[in-house]
């Protein structure tokens, strides 16, 4: 009888065991990937930045419905302290590179980006930032050079890969070049839409956009610069998300860093709330969307800056800056949509393309 007993109880353990792990290995089964990928970067952005934007919204910060948040650690293979070009390295590429390299390792070898993946596999990309597209940090996405401050060979890169849309300032490094090549005849020749202005990009349905609207970089926010951010991303959107494949894009809040160089708390603050505008516009795409997995981190912090008063029923903010150059703290992470589950914890700038990869490819 006891054994009776016994052995009914260890075939229902057995039972509960097997139908237990028959249930876990189901639910990981159907966990749902991105179609999409949206990856926003403020650059120099640390949680004093984050918090800045957070006082002077009178506490509606976008980034806070992200309920995913993590820390990455952005020291770059050869400095405690990265510059953005490896740290935009680290999420391009997987790999910590030396300060100042793009999308090469250590030893000067190419590495192909998630982004150069994603055209390989038929899917829409995009760049759109708030500097000339040629700068370290969307160019680590496209271009494979040694010298970040190399414009004129980094615009070459743009004609390299399929790149659906790329929209900032840089014009002249891709027509005023020491080498009177004109780059934007040849993006022309490879079925680019050149525009120069904003409002030129509603007019075009579909295809390949570059948008080239400064020579260099597009001015700060308080000398004018408006929705520029807003819009780009409104327009990449609506061109990438009609392939049926999905999209890879990489949306960065430039200027942000500049604030952080230049210890100014109002540079800082006006370029967090824009590039947090950004963020609840494509959270709200997202939400609709369902499909879409939004990460929203920095590469690195600047200036050390520290809130050192304010108030949030007023939204002002007051900060002091430890030096005027980017500090080695981790950065916070943000993650919403399909996929967002694994951005938590304290993580390697590195592991956030690798979560990328397995995300959107499956391996
Ligand atoms: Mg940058
Ligand atoms: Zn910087």
């Amino acid at each position: 009888m006891i054994n009776k007993i016994t052995k009914a109880t260890l075939i229902i353990v057995s039972f509960l065991i097997i139908f237990s792990t028959n249930s876990v290995t189901a639910q990981n089964n159907t966990t749902k990937k991105p179609k999409n990928i949206i990856f926003l970067i403020g650059d120099g952005m640390g949680t004093a930045q984050v918090y800045s934007a957070l006082v002077a919204k009178k506490d509606k910060l976008n980034m806070a419905r992200c309920k995913y948040v993590g820390f990455h650690k952005t020291y770059s293979a050869n400095k405690f302290i990265t510059d953005s070009a490896a740290g935009a390295t680290a999420f391009s590429t997987g790999q910590k590179t030396n300060n100042g390299y793009l999308a090469i390792d250590t030893n000067k070898m190419f590495l192909p980006t998630i982004l150069e993946m994603a055209c390989n596999k038929g899917l829409s990309t995009g760049l759109v930032v708030t500097c000339a597209v040629t700068h370290a940090t969307p160019a680590a996405f496209i271009a494979h050079v040694d010298n970040r401050d190399n414009y004129e060979e980094i615009a070459k890169w743009f004609l390299k890969t399929d790149i659906t849309v790329f929209l900032g300032g840089g014009r002249n490094h891709f027509e005023k070049r020491k080498d009177s090549l004109n780059l934007s005849d040849s993006l022309r020749a490879r079925n680019y839409q050149v525009v120069y202005k904003p409002s030129e990009m509603s007019r075009i349905t579909s295809g390949k956009i570059a948008g080239l609207f400064y020579p260099e970089h597009p001015p700060k926010m308080a000398d004018g610069r408006g929705d520029l951010l807003g819009q780009e991303t409104a327009e990449a959107i609506r061109i990438l998300s009609q392939n049926k494949k999905g999209f890879f894009m990489m949306i960065e809040g430039s200027q942000i860093d500049w604030g952080g160089h230049n210890n100014d708390a109002d540079y800082i603050v006006k370029e967090t709330v824009d590039f947090d505008d950004v963020v609840g516009q494509v959270l709200d795409f997202a939400e609709k969307d369902g499909n879409t997995l939004v990460v929203i981190t920095a590469d690195h912090e600047t200036g050390g800056f520290a809130i050192t008063g304010g108030d949030i029923k007023n939204g002002t903010v007051e900060g002091k800056f430890s030096l005027k150059d980017h500090t080695a703290v981790m950065v916070p992470v943000f993650a919403f949509g399909p996929g967002a589950e694994e951005f938590i914890g304290i993580m390697q700038n590195t592991d956030i393309f690798f979560k990328f990869k397995s995300l959107l490819f499956g391996n």
